[in-house]
């Protein structure tokens, strides 16, 4: 059919995943874009470890990014947005041991065997998840997390939580490729708690609070920038 296209045909149009709104129509209390404001819609989960998502600047204002959403759906969870943090005190706000926190991190296949999640200290993997009191998440493309890495040495102090991203995606129902912040954190709480009830809680969350309104709005751009045309 003349002049249909599918979103993300031509390379110089901006994927659903980069699709960003304009600050002036966030709200100013959630961030989030006032049409698809989460103010009093979220029921918060309980959850037994600290959730602390350290985001790249530039991940702000996107359509499809998933923090505002984490810090009102885990019960305990902050999200600091910014580049560098001058130790693990000032970036989580508490003065735990390094050992005591884990950051998140999404392995290629195979990188945690047929587990769904993997701890390691210092590289050296460890069994449970004992003494462990929160997990950190980098929210932000691969490039931007790497970035968050080497610009916060002390991040390397801490344990790190592989997670098998196959599993992930069967149980989310995600694309294959990865995970939203959002859905590494359900995931991870999941698995360490015992309590699937967090992921199931998460994916419906994120579907209906984050996927479908970017994929409207994503919809409308389509329209928009389709001209004339239509949809069909
Ligand atoms: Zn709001």
């Amino acid at each position: 059919m003349p002049g249909r296209r599918r979103p993300g045909a031509r390379a110089d149009q901006p994927s659903v995943a980069k699709l960003k709104f304009p600050p002036s129509e966030a709200c100013p209390d959630c961030g989030r874009p006032k049409v698809a404001c989460l103010c009093g819609q979220v029921v918060a989960v309980p959850h037994r470890l600290a959730v602390v998502i350290l985001e790249h600047p530039q991940e702000t204002h996107k359509w499809m990014n998933s923090a505002a959403l984490a810090a009102r759906l885990f019960a305990d969870c902050a999200v600091r947005v910014g580049l560098s943090w001058r130790n693990l005190e000032a970036a989580t706000g508490r003065t735990w041991k390094p050992s005591e926190w884990a950051v998140l991190v999404l392995k290629g296949e195979g990188g945690t065997g047929d587990r769904p999640v993997a701890v390691r200290a210092r590289g050296e993997r460890v069994d449970d998840a004992a003494g462990l009191r929160g997990i950190i998440a980098l929210d932000g493309n691969w490039q931007q997390a790497k970035t968050l890495w080497w610009r916060n040495p002390w991040l390397l102090k801490c344990r790190t939580i592989e997670l098998n991203p196959v599993l992930a995606s069967q149980r989310a129902q995600v694309k294959k490729a990865g995970l939203s912040t959002i859905e590494a954190v359900g995931f991870c709480l999941a698995h360490l708690e015992n309590a699937p009830g967090i992921l199931d809680a998460t994916s419906a969350a994120y579907r209906k609070f984050v996927v479908e309104p970017a994929r409207a709005a994503w919809k409308k751009e389509e329209a928009r920038t389709a001209g004339p045309v239509g949809p069909a």
